[in-house]
This record gives structure tokens, C-alpha cells and sequence, in this order.
């Protein structure tokens, strides 16, 4: 068997008794022809290994370079250095790749920027910045899982290809096996999707929730946990065009429960993190102050990484309504002052600069707005008894903006066909979504969870495409 290593996190907390061990990785560094730091990414912390002077060959010195792999046997034995408590005697050292320090573009010495990693995404995880996100990103997708595991939830998987723009979340990538040059046409000269694949127009969803509603009309609560795709032509730090959603969804829930579940989900996740990335998440607070000394004091956050996830789980959201938050924007001094470039009154639909002047500037904590203007909201969300307002309600968090959309549903049939008429939704084609409400219609709610935002929130990096493995931004589909 070849692979009998032990994993460098693991290794560092072993009692070094002179054991034989194997360890496997890549070198982050080699000094004095002697003292190699080896990294296999189960932790930042490299472990050391050291080759007695004079028992590595030429040869052997000359390929020891950065990001070079190899295959170390040695005793584990308490350190002399200073820095770690244990390191490896090297007995035997096996080059298993070789990498061209002329060549190997990742030279962590001048500290890359966040943008050239971008470019060289392939081996960004190879630093500890990128160590930590993703290991903290691992961790919420289990912790993901965990919640609704352990409340009794089924996870459900929702199809990637879809028929409709149900939920009118966005612009939609089409799915097609048509010849681009020559498509078939009907008379009127528009493309007939009849011959295509699905014998009909198809697109990559933008949602599971339809499908997660026909679910939890049978299981009660049920999540989902996918990709999603929006065409959305956008380039912000916020979007991306392909990105991982949580959409769980519940029968026999109000807004206020809806509200109570998605709040208990955000702090289990933290606390997850919390309990089980300390060290990635103190590197990535400590990256967080390095990175904000280049920027004005009055820009730099108030808290630090791990005291701003603290008191996020010590302190409840705070819960207004959509007029209320527009009340609170109209008195405050930056709408005096004109600092808003978008419009404020009843009626708008938010934009990013009102979200965060709620979060940042007024509440300093994450805010659950309710009761939007049914207007601006999807057609799927209960009317309440205003006949103006829906049972709506988006979790804006600081520094992010909206994490959390989501609804309590219209449950009622008449309201539902009503209201789909008139934002002309063919209500024959979404026959199986109405089925629902036709068959023992129950109240019910979800929301959605963009689970890139999450990972932005928790890691405190404010670039979406630095929380992803393979970004998928307007122009951008490389790797
Ligand atoms: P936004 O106003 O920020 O574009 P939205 O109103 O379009 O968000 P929803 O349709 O409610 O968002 O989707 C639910 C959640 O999915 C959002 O709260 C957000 O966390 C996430 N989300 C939406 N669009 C994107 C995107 N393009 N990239 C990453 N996450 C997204
Ligand atoms: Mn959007």
C-alpha cells in the first residue's frame, strides 16, 4: 500500500515519542540544504522536517523546491526549533513531483494579491489564505447538512435542468442540443423547441424552490443543497453566475417560524465554524486586519473577524418591516444629506446602499426585514391582509447585504391563479406546482440561503470569487 502517511494536522498533535512516520506533501520552503516545511493542506501549520547534513545527496538538494512533492519517513521527535513542538528526523526522502522554481508561478514570498490568485485559481488553494476559506467552506456544507439532519429534514435534489422561469429570480442560461447556424424554425420565424432535446425549452434553474414546495407538500420539511445559475449580467463582489444555494422549505410554518428557523440556521453554521476552524478562522481574522491597514481608519471594521461572529451569535437579529426600514432610511442623515444615488420611498425595491446603511450604520447587526410591497416580490408569496404587502422576508448581514431571501407562501389557490394572471404566469404550464394547492394545500414557507455569501460572511473576505473554487462571472469561465 503506498499511502500509510499520516496527515500533517495530525501529526502535530501527536506525543513525538521517536515514532517512524510517513508524511506526504508539498514544500513550502527549504533552508540550509537542511530544514524543509511541508504542507499536505489538512492544516496551515507545516510540519518540519529535517535531514541531517550531508545525508540528502545533490541531486535529491537540487529538487527540493517550492511546491515540489514528496514522500518523507522519519521519527517523530520533539522540536529544537523554535515555532512548533514536533518535527520529522528525516530517514528517507522520495521526490514524488518535481516543480521548476523557474517557472512555478506562486512565489508566496511577495505576497500575491487576491486578483493575480484569481488568475492562477488552480493553485491559489496552495496558499493559507486559501487553505482556510476552503477548509471553513468544507466545514459550512457539512455543518449545512448537520442542521437539517439532525431537525429531520430531507434533503432533496432538485433538477439542474428546468422547463420554467418559475420563480423569476433572474436571467436564465438555456440548456439546448440545437445546431446554433441552423435551428430549426416554426413559420413565424422564431426557433421551434418542439425539436429540441426536451421537446421544449429548457434552462438551468435559477431556484429549487418550485420543486422543493412539491416536496414538502408529502415530507413536511425537506432542504435542498445545489448549484444555481443565474444569467445575471452583473460584476459584482456579490454575484456570481453559477452558485450554491440552500433552499430549505416546511409545511405547517408562518413567516415568524420561517423567520425563527432561518436566524437558529445562520448561528448554527457560525458556531459550526467556530467549534471546528478556530485556527483557519483567527489566520483569516488576522489577513482581515493586514488587509484593512492599507484603507482609512472610518473604513475599517469596527469588530474584528472572530469578535464580529461572536456577537452574531450572541445577540438576536433584529426584525422590522420593509415600511419601517423605509421610515428609517427617509430620517437618516445620509438621505439629508443626499449620500443615497438610488431613490428612497415606499415602493422600492431596495438597493445594496440602503441594505447596508440599515446593517452597518444603523443596527450594526444582522436585520430580517418582512412585508415587502407585493409588486417587487415573486408571485408565489402570501398576500397579507393589507392586500399591499406580502409575507416576504430578506436577512441582510453586515458587509454582505441580503444572505437570506425567502417567503411564506401563498397557500390559497384563488390568490395563487390570481395573482399569476396577472403577472401573466401561464398557470396551465405550472399545472403540477398549482397540484399543491389543489390536494391539501397547507400553510407553508421557505428561503434561500446563497451559500457563497455564507462563506464570505463567516471567512471575512469581500470578493465572491475568492469564496468559490472556479468563479463563473460575465467573461470569466476559465478552469
Ligand atoms: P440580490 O438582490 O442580492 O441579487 P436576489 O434577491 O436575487 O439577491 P434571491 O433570488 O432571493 O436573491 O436568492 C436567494 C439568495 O441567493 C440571496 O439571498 C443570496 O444570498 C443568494 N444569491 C442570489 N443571487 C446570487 C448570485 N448571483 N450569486 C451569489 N449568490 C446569490
Ligand atoms: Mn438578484
Amino acid at each position: 500500500m503506498f499511502n500509510k502517511r499520516t496527515k500533517i494536522k495530525d501529526l502535530l498533535t501527536t506525543e513525538a515519542t521517536g515514532q517512524e512516520v510517513i508524511v506526504m506533501g508539498w514544500v513550502r520552503t527549504f533552508r540550509n540544504n537542511q530544514f524543509i516545511a511541508l504542507n499536505d493542506g489538512s492544516t496551515n501549520n507545516n510540519i518540519q522536517i529535517v535531514a541531517e547534513l550531508g545525508s540528502l545527496d545533490e541531486a535529491t538538494i537540487k529538487r527540493i523546491t517550492t511546491s515540489a512533492s514528496m514522500k518523507v519517513t522519519g521519527q517523530l521527535i520533539p522540536s529544537q526549533g523554535k515555532g512548533q513542538k514536533v518535527e520529522v528526523k528525516a530517514t528517507a526522502v522520495e521526490i514524488l513531483g518535481d516543480s521548476d522554481p523557474e517557472k512555478y508561478p506562486l512565489q508566496l514570498r511577495n505576497r500575491p494579491s487576491l486578483e493575480f490568485l484569481r488568475e492562477i485559481a488552480h493553485l491559489r488553494f496552495r496558499t493559507n489564505t486559501f487553505g482556510a476559506i476552503f477548509r471553513v467552506r468544507h466545514s459550512l456544507a457539512f455543518a449545512v447538512h448537520q442542521f437539517f439532519h439532525q431537525k429531520g429534514f430531507v434533503y432533496m435534489h432538485t433538477p439542474i435542468i428546468t422547463a420554467s422561469d418559475a420563480e423569476g429570480a433572474g436571467e436564465m442560461f438555456r440548456v439546448t442540443t440545437l445546431p446554433p447556424e441552423n435551428a430549426p424554425k416554426n413559420d413565424d420565424g422564431t426557433i421551434n423547441y418542439k425539436e429540441d432535446f426536451f421537446g421544449r425549452s429548457t434552462n438551468l434553474t435559477v431556484s429549487g424552490q418550485l420543486e422543493g414546495e412539491l416536496a414538502a407538500t408529502a415530507f413536511s420539511e425537506i432542504y435542498t443543497f445545489g448549484p444555481t445559475f443565474r444569467a445575471e449580467n452583473s460584476n459584482t463582489a456579490r454575484h456570481l453566475a453559477e452558485f450554491w444555494m440552500i433552499e430549505p422549505e416546511m409545511a405547517f410554518y408562518d413567516l415568524e417560524d420561517n423567520m425563527n428557523l432561518a436566524e437558529e440556521f445562520i448561528k448554527h453554521l457560525i458556531r459550526f465554524a467556530m467549534e471546528n476552524n478556530r485556527e483557519d478562522l483567527e489566520f483569516l481574522a488576522q489577513r482581515l486586519v493586514e488587509e484593512e491597514k492599507q484603507l482609512p481608519q472610518d473604513k475599517r471594521s469596527e469588530m474584528g473577524l472572530i469578535e464580529k461572529l461572536e456577537f452574531v451569535l450572541n445577540n438576536d437579529f433584529t426584525r422590522i418591516t420593509y415600511t419601517e426600514a423605509i421610515d428609517i432610511l427617509l430620517q437618516s442623515p445620509a438621505y439629508k444629506k443626499k449620500k443615497f444615488q438610488y431613490e428612497v420611498k415606499w415602493g422600492v425595491d431596495m438597493q445594496s446602499e440602503h441594505e447596508r446603511y440599515l446593517v452597518e450604520k444603523h443596527f450594526k447587526k444582522p436585520v430580517i426585514v418582512t412585508n415587502y410591497p407585493k409588486e417587487i416580490k415573486s408571485f408565489y408569496m402570501r398576500e397579507n391582509e393589507d392586500g399591499k404587502t406580502v409575507a416576504a422576508m430578506d436577512i441582510l448581514a453586515p458587509g454582505i447585504g441580503e444572505i437570506v431571501g425567502g417567503s411564506q407562501r401563498e397557500e390559497r389557490l384563488d390568490k395563487l391563479t390570481k395573482r399569476m394572471e396577472e403577472l401573466h404566469i401561464p398557470t396551465e404550464e405550472m399545472w403540477w406546482f398549482l397540484d399543491t394547492r389543489r390536494y391539501g394545500t397547507v400553510p407553508h414557507a421557505g428561503f434561500g440561503l446563497g451559500f457563497e455569501r455564507m462563506v464570505l460572511f463567516v471567512t471575512g473576505m469581500t470578493n465572491i470569487r475568492d469564496v468559490i473554487a472556479f468563479p463563473r462571472t460575465p467573461k470569466n469561465a476559465e478552469f
